[in-house]
Order: structure tokens, then sequence, then C-alpha cells
């Protein structure tokens, strides 16, 4: 297969620099597929797990469209498990590095809410959360979703196993319609694909078999 380098990505400079401080020379398989078309504003269905680079395959496009002088949440990202956000907010963390101004935040129950909507207040633009407390924040509005431009279901098979599924469908059913929804599962079941029929617009499928970076 021919490899893509993130150079021919027309990426913003700070996150390519960023990429190679990470030490990331070629795009894996899932990244060369889909950061392409999130660039475009598609919706996506990435099917690949853990281990795939799946998280840069989002975490790059997502930044692409965060404004850093706008001060409001911009994009938000769902995963199963307290242990995954945390994960996924330091690696779009690493790649933010060079984009002074972005806020990343991982927002998950069981961490004080206090401080989390002190956190938020502070002109957070991108959170990385959990189902049931995203859900929460935004019902204390210390989550404000109007300019919310890109969201991601990472997981979301894992999502659905853990009962999350009417968490998440409270949550997308609120987030402004223009949006971009990219949805990652390692599974593609009937129910992933309902959730696709229901909250994405004409998504693209990228697949690609496991191996290990
Ligand atoms: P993920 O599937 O997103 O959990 O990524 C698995 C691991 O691969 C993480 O430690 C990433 O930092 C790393 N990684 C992601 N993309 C690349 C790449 N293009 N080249 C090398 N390593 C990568």
């Amino acid at each position: 297969m021919e490899t893509i380098k993130f150079e021919d990505l027309k990426l913003d400079d700070r996150i390519l620099r960023a990429v190679a401080d990470m030490g990331f020379e070629e795009t894996s398989p899932i990244q060369g597929k889909a950061i392409p078309l999130a660039l475009e504003g598609t919706d996506i269905i990435g099917q690949a797990q853990t281990g795939t680079g799946k998280t840069a395959a989002f975490g790059i496009p997502l930044l692409e469209k965060v404004d850093p002088k706008l001060k409001k949440l911009q994009a938000v990202v769902l995963c199963p498990t307290r242990e995954l956000a945390i994960q996924v907010a330091e690696e779009i963390r690493r790649l933010a590095k060079y984009m002074h101004g972005i806020k990343v935040l991982p927002v998950y129950g069981g961490q004080e809410i206090v401080k989390q909507i002190r956190s938020l207040k502070d002109g957070t633009q991108v959170i990385i959360g959990t189902p049931g407390r995203v859900m929460d924040h935004m019902r204390r509005k210390t989550i404000r979703v109007e300019e919310v431009h890109t969201v991601v279901l990472d997981e979301a098979d894992e999502m659905l196993n853990m009962g999350f599924l009417e968490d998440m469908e409270t949550i997308l059913g609120q987030l402004p319609e223009t949006r971009q929804t990219m949805m990652f599962s390692a599974t593609m079941s009937p129910a992933i694909l309902e959730i696709a029929r229901k909250f994405q617009k004409d998504p693209e499928t990228v697949k690609v078999v496991k191996k290990d970076l």
C-alpha cells in the first residue's frame, strides 16, 4: 500500500511540528483515509480498533477546525471510560502543543464537579468526556453547545455495551445540526448503524484491519 506522509495532507504547520515531535513519520492507514475526508467536513464512520492511530485520525481534523481566539466549547469527544478520556485528552494536547490558546479538558464521572465547572469556565474549546457527565454539565448549563462544530463518538460500540445509548442520543440531539459527526467503533452492529442513520449526514465509511503502531 502506498504511504502518505503528514506533510502531504496540507495540515497547519503547528500540527505538523507537533506530529514530528511525537515521532510520527507516515500516517497510519486509518489516518491516511480519514483525515482528508474529515478535513472536507465529511461525516465519518471509522471501523478501527485501539492501536491503529484512530485518536490522531479524528484529533488532527478536529484541531484544524478549532478557533483558539473563540473561548467557547467547539468540539466534544465522547468516550466510554474515564481512562480513555484521559488518554485521548493527553494525545490531543500533544497534537495541540504549538496551538496557543487551545484548551483541552477531560470531563468524567467521579471527578469533583465543582472543580470541573471552574475549569470549563476558563475558555475550554475541546472536551473529552464520558456521556453521563457530559450530559450532567449540559443540564446544568455549565457546558454550552451553541458553538460546537465537531463531535466524535470514540469506541461507540463500547459506549453501547456500557449502556450509554440514551445519554449519547440526548447529547447528539442537542448539538447544532450543522456540526460534523465522526464515529469510531471496533465493530459494526445494527445499533451502531442506527446511530449513524439518525445522527450523521451522508457518512463515509473507512475501515482498517488491526495493525499495531
Ligand atoms: P491509538 O490507536 O490512537 O490509541 O494510537 C496508538 C498509538 O500509536 C498511540 O501511542 C499514538 O501516539 C501512536 N500513533 C498514532 N499515529 C501514529 C503514526 N502515524 N505513527 C506512529 N505512531 C502513531
